[in-house]
């Protein structure tokens, strides 16, 4: 069955379809733009931008893949996490489309869609593999075996901000532009990553291997360009962004290489918008490289939020024979990623 598969979490409007882990085409439309001047994603503007595109964004999908919206077999859709009203606008149009087509829904937890986002280049994930997953809202190191059916273990979150949080407002206080991650890892194409020695946390022989927190990261950064404004210096940015993202591409790609030696695992999948830094993906590889462990990052277009990951989420979750959602599925904006779909019948073995 042709699966598509809607998106629309945050600030990201989705639409892309998948056959048989094949990746046919998708589309996207963003309102990035119209939040860059409050400095973060606004709710209701995201919401209302999702309404304007859901339509536009499904047809250029479908036209990319050469398809009909009558080929359509079953939709999958973000139920959570993300920003509620963002959800809903998404899963009322996945509704009415799956109810429309006479087709299965399926409810995908976004973190899911991001793991399974890698599947579509590189082919069905490993099992069991270590995931990293680097985000706007998470850092999370994961064991995941098989995606459409067995639980996922958490090894490790982050204690305070996410790494792209970390990225996000330490961009912030530089005056790089948003979004912040793209933007330091622009910057400091130009810097010297050694300029500055930001603190790895817990990182220690006493702390928790797993565990991640990068506000001490943020506050080290902040205070560092503040101290070459107050003395009347012009803050070295390229120095400062190459720095941060050397610190915080140290603590990720050391944590999640030890946990796959530690379990034993050959395969680590890096996933999340963080997974487009260039510095995330060329520390991964060489520490990879080094250990032995086969890496998979996906595409940098793949790794921020689309359609196709929910789209292959969905795909994996047709193909197990799972339980398709009720049309009375909600939301779920804080929704633990223990299962890839939302749906309780979907996870009976
Ligand atoms: P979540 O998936 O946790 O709900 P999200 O959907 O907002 O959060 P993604 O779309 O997966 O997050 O990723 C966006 C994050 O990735 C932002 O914090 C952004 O700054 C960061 N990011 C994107 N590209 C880069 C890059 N090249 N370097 C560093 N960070 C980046
Ligand atoms: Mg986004
Ligand atoms: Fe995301």
């Amino acid at each position: 069955a042709v699966v598509l598969g809607i998106e629309s979490s945050c600030d990201e409007t989705g639409a892309g379809l998948v056959r048989e882990g094949r990746l046919l085409g998708h589309a996207l439309a963003s309102s990035m733009d119209e939040h860059a001047r409050f400095g973060g994603v606004v709710p209701e503007i995201a919401a209302r931008a999702h309404l304007q595109s859901f339509t536009p964004v499904v047809r250029q999908a479908l036209d990319r893949a050469g398809l009909r919206m009558s080929d359509i077999g079953a939709v999958a859709v973000t139920t959570g996490p993300g920003l509620s009203g963002a959800l809903q606008v998404g899963l009322a149009g996945a509704k009415t489309l799956a109810y429309s087509l006479g087709v299965p829904l399926y409810g995908v937890h976004h973190l899911a869609g991001h793991v399974a986002a890698d599947a579509l280049e590189h082919g069905p994930l490993p099992d069991p593999c270590v995931v990293l997953i680097v985000s706007g809202g998470h850092t999370s190191l994961l064991l995941v075996r098989d995606l459409a059916r067995d639980p996922i273990v958490h090894l490790g979150d982050t204690l305070d901000d996410a790494a792209g949080e970390c990225f996000d407002k330490v961009a912030r206080v530089f005056g790089l532009p948003y979004p912040g991650g793209p933007a330091v890892d622009r910057a400091a194409r130009d810097g010297d990553p050694r300029a500055v020695r930001f603190p790895r946390a817990l990182t220690g022989p006493g702390d928790d291997p797993y565990a991640f927190s990068f506000s001490g990261v943020k506050t080290a950064a902040a205070r560092w360009a503040e101290g070459h404004r107050l003395r009347g210096e012009e803050v070295p940015v390229a120095d400062g962004a190459a720095s941060l993202q050397e610190a915080v591409a140290d603590v990720l790609t050391r944590k999640a290489v030890a946990a796959c030696r530690e379990f034993g695992v050959g395969t680590l999948v890096v996933v999340g918008g963080v997974a487009a830094n260039s510095r995330v993906r060329s520390l991964a590889e060489r520490r990879c490289a080094a250990a032995g462990i086969t890496l998979r990052v996906p595409p940098r277009g793949l790794c921020t939020d689309n359609g196709a990951m929910i789209a292959a989420v969905g795909d994996l979750l047709v193909r197990a024979g799972a339980e398709p959602a009720p049309l009375e599925v909600s939301v779920d904006p804080s929704a633990p990623l223990e299962y890839a779909s939302l749906t309780p019948l979907a996870q009976t073995p």
